[in-house]
């Protein structure tokens, strides 16, 4: 049997059972229905790798901060970055006002219309190209995200739906009168019937036509996928402070939380090591030296690839400013209100921890 294509008269079935389904059951939300390609594409890519319920919270407040492309282009990456705090992958915010910038150069000022020269923009890959060229502009063009990857392994009882096979079916499915609204009622079969686990096969549109329901193989495709345990890292934190102030210093552009603020920090190779760690790095940053800083509690945070631990230690510090870090990449910011600056999660939480920590020992 070909693994990937269905005979037409099946395929028709198949677009117009699960568009029916789509139809009547889709869930409410707000990006549904919408035709600004801007919005769109914000949906979109908040929603990689995101739940449905985390991006709610944030797609709101974010077109109320940036309404359009003009203004996201035109915003602090600070400002981008601190509207993105909580959602991870930080990278996804960085593009978007990239993308933003990079439209404001183009003689329309106005995002492309074609999958091809979307592609061309930061960070769209060919799940959001695909996705907003065809919700937004009606391309006949497939958007291949892990929710279409499940479906189509098991509609087609594939077990090893390599990037290839998985286009190659998606494109073959995707409804010329309908593009958008098909890859959409695609993915959303795979979110709320075609799940992961246990999926309500009697409740599925496209049963009479699924191959591995047929076979009883649904639980077993695709085969999971083999992972490698995350790789654990320790890191001790200097927390410098001054007079309800501590120094915060700007990551690399490029990389694990790039252009986000963060505690200065030092890889170490066991907990151990931390003390001496961050001793040395009150030494670069204030020359000054420590014998016996003030510990503050042990916090663990999951990368995708990464278990982070996070030792950190509190210094208290006559003077601000520092010897390690330009100025651009530096800021002493209020404990209390810590306002401007875009931070982490779990750089978050020591800071939080800090302050808790001063107030009880100023009782
Ligand atoms: S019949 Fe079951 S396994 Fe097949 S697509 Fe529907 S929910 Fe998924």
């Amino acid at each position: 049997m070909n693994r990937n294509a269905l005979p037409l008269e099946a395929k028709i079935s198949v677009r117009r059972a699960l568009l029916a389904h789509y139809d009547a059951h889709k869930r409410d939300l707000p990006w549904r229905g919408e035709s600004d390609p801007y919005r769109i594409l914000v949906s979109e890519v908040m929603l990689q790798q995101t739940r449905v319920e985390t991006v709610l919270s944030y797609y709101g407040a974010w077109l109320g901060r940036f309404p359009d492309l003009e203004t996201l282009a035109a915003a602090d990456e600070d400002e981008v970055l601190q509207a993105w705090e909580g959602l991870g992958y930080y990278r996804r915010a960085r593009n978007l006002h990239r993308t933003a910038q990079v439209v404001r150069e183009r003689p329309a000022r106005t995002l492309p219309s074609t999958y091809a020269e979307l592609r061309e923009l930061p960070g769209l890959g060919e799940y959001t190209a695909g996705a907003v060229a065809s919700i937004a502009f009606g391309e006949t063009v497939a958007a291949p995200d892990g929710n279409v990857r499940r479906v189509l392994a098991r509609l087609f009882d594939e077990p090893d739906p390599k990037p290839a096979w998985t286009r190659a079916t998606a494109s073959g499915l995707v409804d010329p009168a309908r593009p958008g609204d098909w890859n959409q009622a695609l993915m959303e079969l795979g979110a709320t019937v075609c799940t992961p686990r246990s999926p309500r096969c009697g409740g599925c549109p496209v049963v009479p036509w699924c191959a591995s329901h047929a076979g009883g193989t649904q639980e077993d495709r695709p085969a999971p996928a083999r992972r490698s345990a995350p790789r654990r890292v320790l890191f001790a934190l200097a927390v410098l402070h001054c007079a309800g102030r501590v120094l915060l210093v700007r990551r690399p552009p490029e990389g694990l939380l790039g252009g986000m603020w963060a505690f200065p920090e030092a890889e170490v190779a066991d907990a151990a090591a931390s003390e001496s760690a961050a001793r040395a790095m009150l030494l670069t940053t204030h020359r000054a030296l420590c014998d016996a800083p003030e510990r503050l509690s042990t916090r663990e945070h999951r990368f995708t690839h990464l278990h982070a631990t996070y030792y950190p230690y509190l210094f208290h510090v006559e003077v601000e400013g520092s010897l390690a870090f330009d100025a651009d990449e530096l800021a002493w910011v209020d404990l209390a209100t810590p306002g401007g600056v875009a931070l982490p999660v779990a750089q978050r939480r020591i800071l939080e921890s800090a302050r808790e920590h001063l107030v009880g020992s100023a009782v």
